[in-house]
């Protein structure tokens, strides 16, 4: 949705030309004022145009990662919670928890530490020319009396409404540090005026699982999937920059193909592993 039905005009043209290319069914014409708000009654008075867009799809992360644990736990795979990797060399990783430091070998490590893959852990000193930067984003959960149809994507005030699970979650903002930052309750209010500003009725509710985490943003929007020089065993998989969930299962494939010593294999055709390489 937009305030602008021209800059709307401009956005769907974009997405027309997306669907074209990737040969996927063009999002539905543009809706203007009362047809709006007949259709997607919640949304704000001043949002003067909209589109559906079909091809869309969206998850509750909360039941994605649940089942995740589950699944792994039934692969009788050992989770080290409260754990942190705090250096590794081309066989063995150094780890801190409550009793200290450990050490554990290994034949292949994944890195997959998002926008904390940097030089602060040791032997992760080549991911300096990666640039993993965290773009931190936030969101939180409110109980509105009456749930959008739909998911509410607002293109002025970049900022989602995801109905999920009887709730609306509100996803928003990108703020650039080299330091991964704590949670702001200035920033979180920010998200809340502009969520509130394109849909009725959550301004005056109370916000609830409030939460910030750090997207890992690289220079040229591409992923890092890359075995390290200087330790071949080591396999890096960051970067994945705004999409790292939509993208998990794919870089998981190709993480596996690399382990299994075929790098870069995805649906059983090998592909370039150059633009991704560290
Ligand atoms: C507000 C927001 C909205 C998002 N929306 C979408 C979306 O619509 N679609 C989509 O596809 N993706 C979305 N994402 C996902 C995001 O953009 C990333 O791409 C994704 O989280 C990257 O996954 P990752 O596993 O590489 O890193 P992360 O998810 O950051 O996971 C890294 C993990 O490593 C752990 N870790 C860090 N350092 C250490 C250490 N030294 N030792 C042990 N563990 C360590 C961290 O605790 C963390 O659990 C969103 C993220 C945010 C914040």
């Amino acid at each position: 949705s937009h305030v602008s039905a021209d800059a709307l005009q401009k956005f769907r043209d974009g997405q027309v030309r997306r669907a074209d290319l990737f040969g996927i069914e063009r999002p539905g014409q543009i809706m203007l004022d009362g047809d709006l708000h007949d259709f997607e009654p919640v949304l704000d008075e001043h949002v003067r145009a909209g589109f559906v867009a079909n091809t869309e799809r969206y998850i509750d992360p909360r039941l994605f990662i649940d089942e995740l644990h589950e699944k792994l736990l039934e692969l009788d795979v050992e989770i080290l919670e409260h754990t942190e990797l705090v250096g590794l060399n081309n066989n063995t990783a150094t780890m801190r928890g409550s009793e200290g430091e450990t050490a554990r070998g290994f034949d292949k490590a994944i890195v997959a530490t998002g926008a904390w893959t940097t030089p602060s852990i040791e032997g992760l000193s080549s991911t300096r020319s990666a640039f993993v930067t965290s773009g931190t984003g936030y969101s939180y959960h409110v109980k509105p009396e009456r749930l959008p149809g739909y998911l509410l994507a607002s293109i002025d005030r970049k900022t989602i409404g995801v109905p999920m699970s009887g709730e609306l979650r509100v996803v928003g903002l990108m703020d650039f540090s080299s330091e991964i930052q704590e949670f702001s309750a200035q920033r979180v209010e920010h998200l809340a005026s502009q969520a509130s500003a394109f849909i009725k009725g959550i301004g005056d509710k109370p916000r609830f699982d409030e939460w910030t985490g750090p997207r890992p943003m690289t220079p040229n929007g591409l992923p890092i999937i890359s075995p390290m020089k200087q330790h071949p065993n080591v396999i890096v998989a960051t970067g994945h920059n705004m999409h790292g969930l939509s993208l998990g299962p794919v870089t998981a494939e190709v993480v596996v193909s690399m382990v299994e010593g075929r790098p870069g294999v995805v649906s059983g055709s090998e592909i370039d592993m150059k633009p991704f390489a560290l």
